[in-house]
C-alpha cells in the first residue's frame, strides 16, 4: 500500500497534536497539589524570642549535630554560626535596628513551604512533602544536583560539602522523631518564652490573630508566611515598628514558585511544538522516504 503526501501530513500532524494533548496533560497533572489539611507547623513569635538559643540547642540534641566551634573573627559575636549550615538546621539571629538599636531575635528554619520549590525543582522526587506539613529529604533517591539549594526562596537546604557521599540537610519539623508520634518539635518543646508554638496550621494562624487583635500596639498586624510564596507551615509575628524584610523575612509574593514555573512551561508547551510532536513528524518522514525507497526499488527492479 503507497502512501501519498496529503496521508503524511495527516499521520505527522494527528500523532503530533495527540503528543501536544497527552504531554501539557501530564505537565499540568505533574505539578506538586496542595493538600486540604495542610498539617502541622510552628509559628514563631519574635516579640517574645528572648534569644535564649534552648531551640538551637534542641534542634542540635535531637539531630546529633556537631557542634561548630566559632571563626576567630566571629569569637564575639552573638550570631554564631552566621548561617544554617549542615550542621545547624534551626539558628537564632539577631537583628538590631539602627535607629533605636533595639534588638529582634528571629529563628530561621526551613519554611515547610505548603507547595515547596525545593520539591518542584527535585528531579528524583527525594523532596516529599508529607502529609504532617513537613517537607522531607530522602537520601535514598537524592542524585546530589543541589537543585533544591538553587530553587528555595530562603536558601535552606545545605550541602555537606567535605563528605564523599554528601548529604542535603535541613529542618525536617523533627517529623520521624516526635511529630508522627504525636509530640511538639524539640525546639518548640524546648522554648522558655512561648515564642515558638507548635500546631496545627490552622490553629496557628487563629492563634497569631489572638495574640494580634490582644496587642495591637505591640505587633505588626501581618502574619509572614499565611500568604508567602503560596503559604508555609512556619509562621512569624513580629513587633509593631519591625519590617519582615528588616529581620531577614523577604517581601516575596504569594504565588508559591512552583505554580509561577508551571505558567512558563505551559507557555513554552501552548507556542512551540513540544519535542515528541517533532519526533512524531521525523518518525512520519522516515516512515514516508523507506515507503519511497522501496517504492523506487521496485520500480528500478522492474
Ligand atoms: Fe523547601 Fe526552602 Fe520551602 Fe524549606 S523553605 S520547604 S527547603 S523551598
Amino acid at each position: 500500500m503507497g502512501i501519498d503526501r496529503r496521508k503524511f501530513l495527516k499521520i505527522a500532524a494527528v500523532s503530533g497534536g495527540a503528543a501536544c494533548t497527552a504531554l501539557s496533560g501530564t505537565a499540568q497533572a505533574s505539578g506538586p497539589q496542595v493538600p486540604a489539611d495542610p498539617g502541622y507547623g510552628m509559628l514563631n513569635d519574635s516579640t517574645r524570642c528572648i534569644g535564649c538559643k534552648a531551640c538551637q540547642s534542641a534542634c542540635k540534641q535531637i539531630n546529633t549535630l556537631q557542634r561548630e566551634s566559632a571563626l576567630p573573627q566571629d569569637a564575639e559575636l552573638y550570631d554564631a554560626p552566621r548561617s544554617l549550615s549542615e550542621n545547624t538546621h534551626t539558628l537564632i539571629k539577631m537583628h538590631r535596628d539602627e535607629k533605636s538599636g533595639e534588638a529582634t531575635f528571629v529563628k530561621e528554619q526551613c519554611m515547610h513551604c505548603i507547595d515547596p520549590a525545593c520539591q518542584s525543582a527535585c528531579l528524583v522526587g527525594a523532596l516529599i512533602k508529607e502529609d504532617t506539613g513537613a517537607v522531607t529529604w530522602d537520601g535514598g533517591k537524592c542524585m546530589g544536583c543541589r537543585y533544591c539549594m538553587v530553587a528555595c526562596p530562603y536558601n535552606v537546604p545545605q550541602f555537606e560539602w567535605h563528605k564523599a557521599i554528601p548529604d542535603i540537610t535541613k529542618c525536617n519539623l523533627c517529623n520521624e522523631k516526635r511529630v508522627k508520634k504525636g509530640q511538639a518539635t524539640a525546639c518548640a518543646t524546648a522554648c522558655p518564652a512561648d515564642a515558638i508554638v507548635f500546631g496545627k496550621r490552622d490553629e496557628l494562624i487563629r492563634i497569631a490573630r489572638t495574640r494580634i487583635a490582644a496587642k495591637p500596639e505591640a505587633y505588626n498586624p501581618h502574619i509572614y508566611g499565611e500568604k508567602e510564596v503560596g503559604g508555609t507551615n512556619v509562621l512569624y509575628l513580629t513587633k509593631a515598628k519591625v519590617n519582615f524584610a528588616s529581620i531577614g523575612l523577604p517581601a516575596f509574593g504569594y504565588k508559591a514558585p512552583p505554580r509561577l514555573t508551571e505558567a512558563i512551561q505551559h507557555g513554552v508547551f501552548k507556542y512551540f511544538i513540544p519535542p515528541v510532536a517533532i519526533y512524531a513528524a521525523l518518525g512520519g518522514i522516515m516512515y514516508y522516504n523507506s515507503r519511497r525507497h522501496k517504492v523506487k526499488g521496485g520500480q528500478d527492479h522492474e
